[in-house]
């Protein structure tokens, strides 16, 4: 396995590391959950100019030029996804689930852990793919979006912290209020919202973002998620599920 703790290295910006157990355990979606990024599948339709645009406003809010958010829903207002298109990426993600994630779910249930699914993501599909994975339908934060009676794209949840950068970690921190969470996910936006964490796992099972591994105290590529479970859960824990007969072929 290559999942490692890694790294005493003591920079001046090094993230805190405290080891298991945790009482909440946070995923992120795109990239994480699922071999996938919503936003890109749902833009796949759209013209090479249309795709020229959105390239070159994220240039601008790179350089400053524009805000995040201010991308984020002039590229929303391009693609305008429609109700079906969001039921298409529900069914997407969960195509596209990462192997591992139902019975590392089913292990995380067994103990009683409280899961979450926090992304930038589009609530809908996001939704979709939570709800396939047994996660309750109120841990699941996401964008929501509207639409009109035939279903057409009418807009996007603009208060919404998830639509903005730094918004994870203001949703995270609510969860957080004096409770032990892990984070697991690939991006910067995770990164992030890794102060508020007790451990945050950088994720490259599906895309290795070296900025994100060059400041994670943890990381892991594998991608089956399954190989999660000795960074997310204590020795105590690991020796329940080995007393456990369905977990058994675990050990
Ligand atoms: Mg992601």
């Amino acid at each position: 396995m290559n999942s490692s703790a890694q790294d005493d290295r003591e920079d001046s910006d090094s993230l805190k590391d405290s080891p298991a157990p945790y009482d909440v355990v946070v995923f992120d979606c795109d990239s994480t959950l699922a071999d996938l990024e919503g936003i890109d599948w749902l833009a796949a339709d759209l013209s090479i100019q249309e795709l020229t645009d959105i390239e070159s406003m994220t240039h601008a809010a790179m350089g400053g030029g524009l805000r995040l958010e201010e991308v984020y829903g002039a590229r929303l207002e391009l693609i305008a996804p429609c109700a079906g298109a969001m039921a298409g990426l529900g069914a997407e993600y969960i195509a596209r689930l990462l192997p591992g994630a139902r019975l590392l779910f089913d292990v995380l249930f067994f103990l009683s852990k409280e899961v979450h699914v926090v992304s930038g993501g589009l609530y809908p599909g996001v939704l979709a793919l939570a709800l396939d994975l047994g996660v309750p339908k109120e841990n699941v934060h996401a964008v929501a979006i509207s639409f009109d009676h035939g279903g057409s794209y009418s807009g996007f949840d603009t208060d919404s912290p998830l639509a903005r950068k730094g918004g994870k970690i203001e949703v995270i921190a609510e969860l957080a209020a004096g409770r032990r969470v892990v984070l697991i996910g690939d991006g910067l936006t995770d990164l992030e919202a890794s102060p508020v964490c007790s451990r945050f796992i950088a994720f490259g099972g599906v895309v290795r973002r070296d900025a994100v591994f060059e400041r994670a105290k943890v990381h892991t590529e594998e991608r089956d998620l399954v190989s999660l479970i000795p960074l997310l859960l204590s020795a105590s824990e690991r020796r329940k599920l080995a007393a456990t007969e369905r977990f058994t072929d675990l050990f």
